[in-house]
Order: C-alpha cells, then sequence, then structure tokens
C-alpha cells in the first residue's frame, strides 16, 4: 500500500506546442526526475503535442494523458475548460486548427497596436516555433529579450494585460461548446483554476452546464479557494481534478505542485469508464 499512497499525478500542464518552454520529450523527462506516476499534457487549443508525448510517456514509464485546455468564455469573461483522456476527432483537430489560424492574426494585431505605441517588434522575434499557437506568452517573452521590460509579469502587467494597450481579445468558444466538444471526442471535461478565473461561486452555474470535474488543487488557489471547489464539488456530485499548470517558464508554477495523490486520477478514471459505457 505505501508506495500507492505516495504515488502522485500532475494534470494540467503545457508544452511549446503552445505557451509553454519545454518540447513534449523534456515535459516528460522532468515529470519523471520530480517522480510523477501520471502527467496530463493539457495545451491551450492545441493537441499537436499529444503524439510525441504519448511515445516519450511510454519511454520513460510514466502514465500519460491526453489533454487539452480550450479558451471558453461565459458571459464575457474568459473560462478555461480542460478535457482529459481526449480522443481528437479530425472535426475537432480542424476546429482547433482555425483557432491556431486566429491565434496568428491576433499576434499581427498585437504587433501593431504595440508599433502605435512606439515598440517595434517583428513577428519574426516572437519565440514560437513554425505551425504551434501563439500565446501572449510568447509575445512576452519578445518584450524581454528586446529589453522593453525585466520580466513576463511586467510584460503582462503594463502591455499584455485584459485591460493592457496591447491586449486584443481571442475568439473563444462559448464555454458549453467547449464541454460538449470534450465530451464529443470521449473526453472528462474540467472547469480549469476557478479561483484564478474568480469563478469559484459559479461552480453551480457550470455543473448546470455540464462540466463533469472541477480543478480544485491549483498553485494559484488559497487554502480558502481550494475548501470552497471541494465542497461546492460534492454538493453538485462534481470530481475534483487539478494540476499545476507548468509553463517551465519559472513563472513559480513547478511541475507537480500542489503535490495530487493517484486517487485522483483513480476517481477520474472510474467516471472514464462509466462513460464509455454508457452509464
Ligand atoms: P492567451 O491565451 O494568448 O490570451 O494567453 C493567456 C496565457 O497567458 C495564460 O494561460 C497564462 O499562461 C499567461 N498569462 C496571463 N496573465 C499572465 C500574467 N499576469 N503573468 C504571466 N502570464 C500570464
Ligand atoms: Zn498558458
Ligand atoms: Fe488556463
Ligand atoms: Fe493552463
Amino acid at each position: 500500500m505505501g508506495a500507492a499512497v505516495d504515488r502522485r499525478v500532475d494534470l494540467h500542464t503545457h508544452t511549446n506546442f503552445s505557451d509553454g518552454r519545454l518540447d513534449p520529450e523534456e515535459l516528460v523527462e522532468e515529470a519523471v526526475w520530480h517522480g510523477l506516476s501520471a502527467l496530463a499534457l493539457t495545451d491551450h487549443d492545441n493537441v499537436e503535442g499529444l503524439e510525441r508525448f504519448q511515445a516519450a510517456c511510454r519511454q520513460k514509464g510514466v502514465e500519460g494523458v491526453d489533454g487539452v485546455e480550450l479558451s471558453c468564455e461565459h458571459e464575457g469573461r474568459e473560462v478555461h475548460i480542460v478535457g482529459l483522456f481526449i480522443k481528437p476527432s479530425e472535426a475537432f483537430c480542424a476546429l482547433l486548427d482555425s483557432v491556431k489560424r486566429e491565434r496568428e492574426l491576433r499576434m499581427e494585431k498585437m504587433l501593431s497596436r504595440l508599433s502605435e505605441i512606439g515598440i517595434e517588434i517583428p513577428m519574426e522575434e516572437v519565440p514560437q516555433e513554425a505551425g504551434r499557437s501563439f500565446g501572449r506568452p510568447h509575445l512576452a517573452r519578445a518584450l524581454v529579450e528586446r529589453g522593453v521590460v525585466r520580466n513576463v509579469g511586467e510584460a503582462f502587467a503594463r502591455y499584455l494585460g485584459d485591460q493592457g494597450p496591447a491586449y486584443v481579445a481571442k475568439s473563444r468558444f462559448a464555454v458549453r461548446m467547449g464541454i460538449d466538444l470534450v465530451h464529443e471526442i470521449g473526453g472528462i471535461s474540467v472547469l480549469a483554476h476557478p479561483g484564478a478565473s474568480g469563478l469559484v461561486d459559479r461552480i453551480p452555474d457550470f455543473a448546470a452546464l455540464g462540466v463533469m470535474a472541477v480543478e480544485a488543487p491549483y498553485p494559484k488557489h488559497t487554502p480558502e479557494e481550494e475548501r470552497k471547489v471541494r465542497a461546492l464539488c460534492a454538493q453538485h456530485g462534481l470530481l475534483v481534478s487539478g494540476g499545476s499548470d507548468f509553463h517551465g517558464n519559472g513563472d513559480g508554477r513547478d511541475l507537480g505542485q500542489p503535490p495530487i495523490g493517484y486517487a485522483v486520477l483513480e476517481a477520474l478514471k472510474e467516471r472514464l469508464a462509466e462513460v464509455r459505457k454508457g452509464t
């Protein structure tokens, strides 16, 4: 029993297929280094890293969970819906392809906003590998490289935050659609970081929209927020998930933190088995 009790999981991470720093292989190596038994890759609106992720997991003996983090919207606010154990269909991948193209256009718009206030950054300086998903963190890094700001946090505070002069909103799925999309591709839907999104009190709304789980352990959640999320989950028949939201950029979100026991994944897998049996 001892070993089983000690097993740890992290069900929310990013690679450089979206706005993380590491390759899928490097992410899995890091998971091994931290002694994690299971790991979910949940890149923003992108599933293209999953194949390499799974290959690396098999090689390193880590249990890999295929995931995604969809940018959604509810009553004008950004809501992130994570899908776990997903099996992306062709239609789903085509949809994400159009999101990716929109993110590229949005990046160009943010660069022209910066240009209007005298900060010239050419597209080539935005550190993203061709064909992957652009996000604001890429632009933040370009601003650091140029010496415009000292760090990523300052880039968001001064230019890229929701109220910042270079901010351009991205198109987002209605949260109901995000949840349905995850279910259509066989996944478990999870409301991501409700505390960080200011949505803890709205958990009953998301339960009504069909979400199956909510992240309770999360680096930016206060103990009080985590307790409240757990209580609401129990009240509304929702499962608990959680993770580090690791991006590999030294922003204080470290892989495997906060520690999450394997029992959390076990419960999600039991639910998945029920869903797939059609109960
Ligand atoms: P985007 O999807 O392009 O709008 O970028 C959103 C991502 O930017 C989030 O998932 C975070 O990883 C990152 N982010 C948002 N706000 C901040 C902030 N204040 N400091 C650092 N990273 C942030
Ligand atoms: Zn991110
Ligand atoms: Fe998120
Ligand atoms: Fe995330």
